[in-house]
């Protein structure tokens, strides 16, 4: 009967210990630079460029309050991916000491290396608008100098859809995006208005941009961090269904020429170039791959 009693009282202790300990709760964050609380202009986007210190400072600064709004939501694990030029631009010891960093370039999925099906949610810090957008700061897609324009099923897509996709692909949704207003305008209306949206400026122009108080952009992005988490069940995942047809539209008629000699990609104007794909990350690994041959012209 003691015996018996024990065995029962351990049982007990054990299923305490288990009930105590947190179900993951895992959030994928992806951070770009020229949707930074601050930045208005490459100048402090490129690593030799004179305010490129204090640019990358904001940029740990702005990520960190995400981090902070997430483990007060209830995050058991946060990993950020540096998602910006070299993707080497956030300094470890201004990070925040309980999220993991991803750095460094290149990687197989770029911006949204890390991601996978086992993360509850997907966030994007410091995004900017597509290419050809109208008083939004440093907009392009991918390669300023090279691209256009990227259209996937006929939709025209800044890399907040393009990213948004691989996290789709994955069925994890992207529940909060920060960057200045039209950024947040252009996440409402691609990812759906249920996302969470923390504008940190207001831009005038390309490069210039009225800036919103230090604190209240961090407060910001702490609060709709929490927010967002909270609410990640309202938020559907943003999904691309295949077959999947890319259309590509560079810069200039030479970039074309060298993506057009692979046999899966048809030249279908002077600057465009089409190709289709049945699997979403096979169609955007080979879509970066023809935007590098562009980029080498
Ligand atoms: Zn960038």
């Amino acid at each position: 009967m003691k015996r018996m009693m024990m065995i029962l009282i351990i049982l007990m202790a054990f299923s305490i210990i288990q009930a105590s300990e947190k179900a993951p709760l895992k959030v994928f964050v992806s951070v770009d630079m020229e949707g930074i609380w601050g930045v208005v202009h490459s100048d402090q986007t490129s690593a030799d460029s004179r305010d490129y210190s204090y640019a990358r400072k904001w940029m740990a600064e702005d990520v960190n309050a995400v981090v902070e709004g997430l483990l007060e939501a209830g995050a058991t694990e946060v990993v950020v991916n540096d998602s910006h030029g070299s993707m080497r631009n956030i300094l470890p010891q201004d990070f925040h000491p309980k999220a993991s960093l991803i750095s460094g370039s290149p990687k197989p999925l770029s911006m949204m290396q890390g991601i996978d099906g086992s993360f509850a949610a997907c966030i994007f810090v410091g995004y900017h608008a597509k290419a050809g957008t109208t008083s939004s700061v440093l907009d392009h897609t991918i390669s300023g100098s090279a691209m256009k324009s990227i259209k996937i099923n006929g939709l025209e897509l800044p890399e907040l859809g393009i990213n948004g996709a691989i996290a789709g692909y994955f069925k994890v949704p992207v529940i909060m995006l920060s960057g200045d207003a039209e950024t947040c305008r252009q996440a409402k209306t691609i990812l759906g208005s249920e996302i969470v949206t923390a504008d940190v400026k207001e831009g005038l122009g390309r490069f210039a941009a009225r800036l919103l108080p230090a604190d209240e952009a961090r407060r910001r992005l702490k609060e709709g961090a929490k927010q967002a988490l909270l609410k990640r069940d309202k938020i559907a995942p943003f999904m691309l269904n295949p077959p999947l047809n890319f259309e590509l539209e560079f810069q200039t008629s030479a970039q074309a020429e060298m993506p057009a000699l692979l046999p899966q990609v048809k030249r279908t104007g002077p600057r465009t170039v089409t190709f289709t794909a049945n699997d979403y990350l096979e169609g955007f690994k080979l879509m970066r791959a023809i935007i590098a041959l562009a980029s080498a012209t």
